[in-house]
């Protein structure tokens, strides 16, 4: 005895658009060059020898004379 089924359609969604940003060749070069600027305008030292922080626009040594210093772009933290 045959019993006419009726189909339930595939549902299927509409995949959701995702507009990808795509920066041309020359806007990622310029963001480079802007990251670099910002990394070398603003560079957290931080003194490994005596724990002293602060931030200077070029590499330099610590007051307590220590040459080993962390150093860290400002722009890879947000801005508290
Ligand atoms: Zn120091």
């Amino acid at each position: 005895m045959p019993s006419p089924s009726s189909g339930t359609p595939d549902f299927q969604p509409d995949p959701p658009s995702i507009p990808l940003q795509q920066l041309s060749a020359q806007e990622w070069y310029e963001w480079q060059l802007r990251i670099e600027a910002a990394n070398q305008n603003n560079l957290l030292h931080h003194c490994r020898q005596c724990d002293r922080e602060w931030v200077s626009s070029q590499a330099e040594s610590c007051t307590c004379g220590s040459v080993r210093i962390e150093r860290i772009a400002c722009w890879q933290f947000p801005d508290g």
